[in-house]
């Protein structure tokens, strides 16, 4: 009997194995490699021009605080000199006071348009940040080959770019297929509600629906997968929610020579080491499995053989993944308290206590299971949960086999030699989102290759990266009117 086990159990382990092995073999299909085309030269005045837009200081502080006027001017002015075909030849719409959308006219008014978009306003710069930039923040310093300061790469650097792409076009008399929206916000940083909001309404209202958005969002990579030793595009398809929520409890307070068993502060707190104890699951769907499929193959065997089994090594990989708080963030809706108020002097117990609670939902957890989620763990109807007005699930997603992922794949095949496209969702949000549902396709990605200092400090752009960039946006523009054909041509791996 004993032996009859032992050999079922032999027999069931060699067929495991042989189903691991083949589906491992099976997905080892080489991703192609392709070649790109030579970057093009940049016109000399396009570095200076960054470096102009970085010291105009187009920060947005807070939605409640007023627009600095002044510097929004100016950078108009600025945009008016230096890209002057831009101003004589695209009419140009002002949306309120400093948001402008561009509108170049197509050979083929069949084909409908593509926005190409940017947003002109950039973060503050701490002051308490201020000593450890090695240069001055808004002194558009250009050294070591590099453009440093604010708003190099988020995001002037996609606005000088992109109007580095057109002015030169323009000067050619280049006129493209397709008409293309030129769309640049200035209150990207405060939500976009004045800027590219009211602009996506104006689309909404003429019944344009564009066959493709670009925005910022997704860029090249080569520092997050080493593994496999090829550049990564990532290409966003998507974003996560937004969502805030403000959890109260209110109980009695007092003299703090006195204390109740329990306090306000107490149960509040209690409430958020219960919240933060689980996750809400862990999904490996999405455009992230996509991206998962796509790399999986150049990985190492050990991870290879984990990626094409997850019928059987998900809990592992699972397992993995949740050890890095960024690749924990694409597989779970993630949920943190980021501001805590109760209390005004240290013998008094405060009688009510207050916590904001951020979460970037992904699209399977809408904002009632978020609150179901919480509800549930917190476990206690003396914390109230209220979630804020301006709450916003996950965008629509983008799909792959759409024109407009295709459009981007095939031109970043051109820009990147041997890059992996893969799709992916965004963490955070972008302008782009006002048009999700008026678009067919909305895409984020920029050029660069891992970009530095995104609302930190010593923000840069390498100038290679900033012509790559303007070559992106320039095949884009040129090859708006035609089907993707991925021209670059596959080599052998050297
Ligand atoms: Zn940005």
């Amino acid at each position: 009997m004993i032996k009859k086990i032992l050999k079922g159990l032999l027999l069931l382990l060699a067929l495991v194995t042989a189903v691991v092995l083949i589906n491992t073999f099976r997905f080892s299909k080489e991703i192609p490699h392709k070649q790109a085309l030579p970057l093009t030269a940049i016109n000399d005045s396009a570095v200076q021009h960054l470096s102009e837009a970085v010291q105009i200081k187009t920060v947005s502080y807070a939605d409640s605080l007023p627009v600095d006027t002044a510097s929004f001017l100016q950078f108009r002015k600025f945009l008016e000199t230096a890209y002057p075909l831009v101003h004589q030849k695209l009419p140009r719409q002002i949306f309120n006071q400093f948001s402008y959308l561009f509108k170049w006219e197509g050979k083929n008014a069949a084909l409908a348009p593509y926005v190409i978009m940017a947003h002109m306003d950039v973060v503050p710069v701490e002051a308490a940040a201020l000593d450890k930039w090695t240069v001055a923040p808004f002194g558009g310093v250009i050294k070591d080959s590099t453009v440093w300061g604010r708003g190099t790469a988020d995001d002037k650097g996609c606005v000088i770019s992109i109007l580095e792409a057109v002015e030169e076009l323009l000067r050619q008399n280049y006129q493209p297929e397709r008409t293309i929206y030129l769309s640049f916000g200035h209150d990207e940083e405060i939500s976009g509600t004045r800027g590219a909001s009211a602009i996506a309404d104006w689309f909404r209202k003429q019944n344009i629906h564009p066959e493709l958005v670009i925005d910022e969002g997704g860029e090249i990579t080569v520092e997050n997968f080493p593994e496999l030793k090829r550049p990564i595009a990532v290409i966003g398809v998507g974003e996560k929610g937004y969502l805030s929520f403000q959890l109260t409890v209110e109980k009695t307070g007092g003299h703090s020579s006195m204390p109740d068993k329990e306090t306000a502060m107490d149960i509040l707190a209690k409430a958020l080491v219960n919240l933060r104890s689980e996750q809400m699951p862990f999904r490996m769907s999405g455009p992230v499995e996509v991206l998962l499929n796509r790399v999986g193959p150049g990985m190492p065997f050990g991870e290879r053989m984990a990626l094409a089994n997850q019928w059987l090594f998900k809990p592992i990989l699972k397992k993995e993944f949740e050890k890095s708080h960024v690749t924990n963030a694409l597989f779970h809706t993630t949920i943190v308290p980021t501001v805590f108020n109760s209390g005004v002097k240290d013998n008094v117990i405060p009688g009510k206590a207050t916590v904001i609670v951020n979460s970037r939902n992904l699209p399977d957890d809408p904002q009632g299971d978020v609150i179901a989620f919480m509800k549930k763990q917190i476990h206690d109807d003396r914390v109230q949960i209220i979630p804020e007005k301006v709450n916003k699930d996950a965008s629509k997603i983008s799909s792959i086999d759409g024109a407009a992922f295709k459009k981007i794949e095939d031109i970043c095949y051109q820009v990147m030699p041997d890059v992996v496209p893969v799709p992916y969702l965004l963490m955070g949000g972008t302008d782009s989102r006002h048009f999700d549902d008026i678009a067919k396709g909305v895409i984020r990605f920029a050029a660069s290759i891992d970009a530095k200092g995104y609302h930190g400090i010593d923000e840069r752009l390498p100038i290679n990266d900033f012509k790559r960039m303007i070559f992106f946006y320039s095949l884009l523009i040129k090859e708006s009117g035609t089907e993707n054909n991925a021209k670059p041509i596959e080599v052998k791996k050297s």
